[in-house]
């Protein structure tokens, strides 16, 4: 299906990407999948004090990172790049001009020392259009003459009404705003001024941004009236905010989507997570990937408060995705973890892998949880003791001195030899499986939770280490 829906993520570059405007890109890049339209990028660098180097590369790269691809740029049809708004100057004078003309804007000549001293008593104080007392034609006479000047947004009198997806129609009225600048001296739009137009003449149909804009919608609208342009779909998300209980911000020691990675998080993990943080596809499931998410989001399922970033919650998505994942994607992400934690030769580590993918949050977990293979870490006894498999640190001593010659004597040192010979003990003595396993297992890890149980355990230690690290285990409840 091929709809006019066209949507478009604007971003300042600011250095890094707060991960509630990936979620605004992520919105709109759903937005337009689901419904066969086209997502646009678009970096907004009109404000060149704000400009920070290197920025748009970050903006570029979390989304390929993210799965976020747009369609089009400004070379389509070849590799292309963004839309980027400081390439587009000429255009925006060009629109101001013909807003001049249309009696949307005037030309102001106000110094900054008199726009200063009216804001010297009040200041809040708005512009007093003093220039709006000129005539189009005398204030294009003193500009062609070489006098610097701004061009302002024209509020006439009366209230604007717009209508939000979430938040309904809104009205405000015209006192609240004041005739701000469109275009600065030195030929830049503003940031009000670029993102009408642009959204204009790149026929977005649909904008999505934060709920901050919302102040702003009014005199956008009233921009689009101006020019006589159709007004777009907005749809205006409420904040995520943070554990502090505001806004989510790098200030306030909040993750960027980049810190998320480099603590580990998965990007499909964090996409998946910020889908769902202010919109709800319904239901209880939870995971989705993203091309589920292409065919099932719909503005319907936004909610209207904010919602809070939750990292506990996040970090059991990562997990969950870990479990879910191709068998060789995980091996080749693990693997420098696995020759971080396993030094001892021959050690098979697609094994060690796969015992380690259900239990773990990150992948640093897998150097914790292997920890113990190459080096037996110094335990206390008490370990030898749990309740319900019925272990005490007596009857364990005894079971262990009862197994170990019969350890000593198997054949095959496998997993099915070590299991069966461990069985057939359990069997002849009478004894509950977790009265042999427990202690067998805490002897060869030391530790209180181990990947994998007793048997498995002994076969990856191979023979030698195993029944040696028995024998220590014995020592020490002796010692005890
Ligand atoms: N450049 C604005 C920002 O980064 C975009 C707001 C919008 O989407 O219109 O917040």
């Amino acid at each position: 299906m091929t709809t006019n829906i066209r949507t478009r993520f604007a971003p300042s570059p600011t250095g890094y990407m707060h991960i509630g405007n990936l979620r605004t890109a992520l919105y709109e890049y759903l937005l337009a999948r689901s419904g066969g339209g086209k997502f646009l990028l678009r970096i907004e660098d009109t404000d060149v004090e704000r400009y920070v180097e290197g920025a748009t590369e970050v903006i570029y790269n979390t989304l390929k990172v993210a799965g976020i691809q747009h369609d089009e740029g400004p070379d389509v049809g070849g590799p292309f790049g963004p839309y980027v708004q400081s390439r587009r100057r000429e255009s925006y004078a060009k629109y101001a001009e013909e807003l001049v003309d249309k009696g949307g804007a005037y030309m102001c000549f106000c110094s900054k020392e008199r726009l200063d001293s009216l804001k010297e008593h009040d200041p809040h104080a708005k512009y007093d259009r003093a220039c709006l007392a000129l005539t189009t034609e005398e204030a294009r006479a003193r500009r062609d003459q070489g006098e610097g000047c701004v061009i302002r947004q024209l509020i006439p009198d009366g209230e604007t009404t717009f209508r939000d997806e979430i938040f309904g129609d809104i009205t405000v009225a015209h006192t609240e705003l004041e005739d701000q600048v469109l275009l600065k001296a030195d030929g830049y739009p503003t940031y009000n001024f670029a993102n009408v137009v642009d959204d204009h003449l790149m026929q977005i149909s649909h904008v999505v941004r934060g709920s901050e804009y919302l102040s702003s919608a009014a005199k956008y609208t009233l921009l689009y009236h101006a020019f006589g342009w159709d007004v777009p779909v907005y749809i205006h998300l409420p904040p995520v905010m943070g554990s502090s209980g505001k806004k989510l911000s790098k200030r306030l020691g909040d993750s960027s989507f980049e810190d998320l990675l480099r603590e580990g998080f998965l990007p499909e993990a964090i996409v998946n997570y910020i889908a769902l943080l202010g919109w709800s596809p319904g239901g209880e499931r939870e995971i989705y990937s993203l091309g589920e998410l292409e065919e099932i989001f719909g503005t319907q399922g936004l909610s209207k408060s904010p919602s809070i970033f939750d990292k506990v919650k996040l970090t059991w998505m990562n997990s969950e995705y870990f479990k879910n994942m191709d068998e060789q994607k995980f091996f080749v992400m693990a693997e420098p973890y696995l020759k971080d934690a396993v030094k001892r030769p021959g050690a098979d580590l697609r094994l060690l892998a796969g015992m380690c993918r259900p239990r773990i949050e990150f992948l640093t977990d897998i150097t914790k949880l292997l920890g113990f293979i190459d080096e037996l870490p110094s335990y206390d006894i008490a370990l030898f003791e749990h309740k319900k498999m019925k272990t005490t640190a007596s009857n364990a001593l005894e079971n262990l001195r009862k197994v170990l010659p019969r350890l000593e004597a198997v054949a095959l040192w496998d997993l099915a030899g070590i299991r069966a010979e461990l069985e057939d003990f359990i069997k002849g003595e009478g004894l509950k499986n977790g009265q042999v396993f427990w202690p067998i297992r805490t002897a060869l890890s030391g530790k209180e939770s181990s990947p994998c149980g007793a048997p498995e355990l002994a076969e990856l230690l191979g023979r030698e280490e195993s029944l040696r690290r028995i024998r220590h285990g014995i020592e020490l409840l002796e010692q005890s």
